[in-house]
């Protein structure tokens, strides 16, 4: 039986999704938070505007018809994880037909699909917001945001075990206090330092017109950091050992 996912749609060749990197990027539909600043929202509240089902093989015979351009097969959302099972089936596909190395972006705020992928070994690239701080961020009631956080930070030890190369963009708005950042540094900072390709991306969250966030009055309020905040974030990163750090100033 054919296998189906629920998309917003692909792109051949990006330039933008993966650090340093080609990637051939898919958007998968739905997800379990909400984000005030998320600017891919419609495909994450499933809009059928946006998404349709696609079967793997038409994304398959696509990414290979990108092969010789690309680094990553790149899975985006929303969040992959939701559609673990034929996301499972076309990482395999993608590494086993096409030797093509997969990358995934998640919230990783999901801890068994997240477990599988990895303990199959079908992942070979993360890229993960630190997003800070969670409740505010994550746009759910206080205590199921705590409880997402928790399982954020056992799937960054789950990273950090299978030393997994792991992009950590930080989404920057007016709520992230540096002693946040700090305290959050002082937890995860032993899991970061055990990777051996570990790279920051400081980004700071935009709003109109750049921008079509969830919630536009969120975004009037907390968006837009000036760059001198920005080197205060990089300077607390520099006192916790950290030296891999870019700015991304465009939403990806
Ligand atoms: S920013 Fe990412 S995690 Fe947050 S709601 Fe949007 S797609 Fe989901």
């Amino acid at each position: 039986m054919t296998s189906l996912i629920y998309s917003s749609g692909w792109k051949n060749v990006s330039l933008i999704d993966v650090y340093n990197s080609v990637s051939f990027t898919l958007w998968l539909c739905g997800c379990n938070l909400k984000c005030p600043f998320c600017h891919n929202w419609r495909l994450a509240e499933n809009d059928p505007g946006v998404c349709r089902w696609v079967s793997i093989d038409e994304v398959v015979e696509s990414l290979s018809a990108s092969l010789m351009f690309i680094d990553y097969l790149h899975v985006t959302g929303g969040e992959p994880l939701l559609q673990w099972r034929p996301l499972s089936k076309l990482f395999q596909e993608a590494g086993d037909s096409l030797g093509v190395k997969r990358s995934l972006n998640t919230n990783m705020t999901l801890k068994e699909p997240f477990n599988r992928l990895l303990e199959a070994g079908l992942v070979d690239h993360v890229a993960t917001d630190l997003k800070l701080p969670y409740r505010e961020l994550y746009g759910l009631p206080a205590d199921v945001s705590d409880r997402l956080w928790e399982n954020y930070l056992e799937n960054l030890k789950l990273v950090s075990e299978h030393d997994i190369p792991l992009e950590l963009r930080i989404p920057v708005s007016r709520l992230l206090k540096p002693e946040v950042l700090e305290e959050s540094l002082t937890i995860i900072g032993k899991h970061l330092h055990k990777l051996s390709n570990l790279v920051i991306i400081i980004q700071p969250l935009m709003g109109p017109p750049v921008t079509t966030p969830r919630s536009v009055e969120w975004c009037v309020k907390n968006c837009a950091i000036d760059g001198d905040f920005l080197s205060l974030l990089n300077d607390v990163l520099r006192k916790h050992g950290f030296t891999k750090i870019a700015v991304r100033e465009e939403p990806a």
